[in-house]
């Protein structure tokens, strides 16, 4: 059995198969660039991450993108708030953001479609919307017609009357339904553009969509996301290419499970944000990612103080191990290049179910003890297989232990320190183990 996925959009585990073969494109909904991101933020960053990685490791080419929102409200009021230009706060929380992405040991998106350049395509396809009668102008706002689309709800399985229930909270006069969606709004304050329909600015689901289309087509395999997205940011993306398009826009959505602080989400207004950047003065940004990445990504996962102590603790223990392993392979001058294949084959199945990264948890762990009895037991052979798969697996997961090889100077003083301790020569053996402690290397 191939690679398993759960797919939003049919609630089902399916089994993967790209719309090409050998090729797989990807978009994930990226930020909207007003704020610094919190730690629940960080979970798609982490996830899609790994996710990418392990389809590259299985022989996919894979392209992915993720765009930035880069005008919106929230934007336009921190720019007022600050006094400053929409693009000005738009560039300086990307900034913010890729610098987290950084931390978190992701690599950046292949792509990274920017909203405000795309400003042509939006109007056209909302005039498209229009002429087909999907969707209708009332005093320079548009709205999209959601009766036409007779799945509405497919993604988020809500019935229309839920819905309609849920959406007339907020009573716009000017939508035929209430849970009519905004693709145009005319705008007063802030960034504008001018269109057809007045001047304005286009609505964030129409951002996704058109995005989404420009870049992939009919090609887009994945679509993903945080689990708040589904509805309606999703359903209203599915909504509009439905009636373009004739389609879902992917063939799979996923969704990441949502971050919380004792039982509840964590935002702005509850007072439970904790920013990335503010953990990082506390903690290397490795141990977020590893406690991100062995979450099983579909879980609502609460945020405690003990997690992150689980895993420093682990860090430093894989580090360790990694590090002798990596040490007695130079001093034996050997480069590996040989995995464990029973341990390769293992990931690939934990991994083909959905990702159940806890499985590759305990497997890590116990590569990390069999690396080191063969280190103990000065089973060389093993030892390089051993460590070569942990360096490959921990790859995928995205989990760098910040060890490097020793450089001339340091593999001598290694290899005296070792010396000395053999011959019980202590006060020597103390001189150069105090050396290599000031390089931070034991
Ligand atoms: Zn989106």
């Amino acid at each position: 059995m191939g690679l398993m996925i759960y797919n939003s959009l049919s609630n089902k585990l399916e089994e993967f198969k790209p719309i090409q073969p050998n090729k797989v494109n990807m978009y994930v909904c990226g930020p909207t660039v007003y704020n610094y991101i919190h730690i629940g933020n960080a979970r798609p960053i982490v996830f899609y991450d790994v996710l990418r990685n392990y389809l590259e490791f299985i022989g996919y080419e894979v392209t992915y993108a993720s765009n930035v929102t880069d005008v919106d409200d929230k934007i336009i009021n921190q720019a007022l708030a600050e006094g400053k230009t929409e693009k000005e706060i738009a560039s300086f929380y990307e900034k913010a953001y890729f610098d987290a992405v950084k931390l978190l040991g992701s690599s950046e998106p292949d792509l990274i479609p920017h909203a405000t350049d795309y400003i042509p395509d939006m109007i056209s396809f909302i005039n498209e919307l229009i002429n087909k009668g999907y969707a209708y102008e009332v005093d320079g706002d548009v709205f999209f017609r959601v009766n036409k689309i007779a799945d509405y709800g497919c993604l988020s399985n809500q019935v229309s009357e839920d819905l309609e229930s849920g959406a007339r909270i907020s009573v716009n006069t000017k939508k035929e339904n209430p849970l009519d969606f905004s693709l145009w709004k005319k705008t007063e304050v802030g960034i504008k553009w001018d269109s057809p329909f007045g001047s304005g600015r286009p609505g964030w689901h129409t951002e996704c969509v058109v995005m989404n289309h420009k870049l992939f087509g009919d090609t887009l395999d994945i679509h993903g996301g945080g689990m708040d997205l589904k509805f309606p940011h999703h359903e209203n993306e599915i909504a509009q290419s439905e009636a373009l398009y004739h389609n879902h826009l992917a063939k799979y959505w996923m969704h990441v499970g949502r971050l919380e602080f004792e039982g509840q989400k964590m935002s702005k207004s509850l007072h439970n944000v904790i920013l990335v950047k503010d953990l990082a003065n506390t903690m290397n940004g490795m141990i977020m990612r590893m406690v991100l990445a062995f979450t099983p990504y579909r879980n609502n996962f609460s945020y405690s103080e003990q997690i992150f102590d689980f895993y420093k603790k682990t860090f430093e223990k894989w580090q360790r191990a990694y590090k002798q392993g990596l040490y007695e392979l130079q001093l034996q001058e050997l480069t590996p290049n040989e995995f464990c294949d029973t341990d390769i084959e293992k990931f690939k199945e934990y991994m083909n179910q959905d990702f159940n990264v806890q499985n590759v948890l305990m497997l890590i762990e116990n590569i990390v003890k069999d690396l080191n009895v063969a280190i103990r037991t000065k089973n060389l052979a093993e030892t390089a297989k051993k460590w070569l798969t942990l360096d490959k697996i921990l790859a995928v997961m995205g989990v760098n232990l910040f060890v490097e090889k020793l450089n001339e100077e340091q593999l001598e003083v290694y290899k005296a320190w070792l010396n000395a301790r053999a011959l019980k020569d202590f006060e020597k053996a103390d001189i150069y183990r105090n050396k290599l402690m000031d390089w931070k290397l034991i």
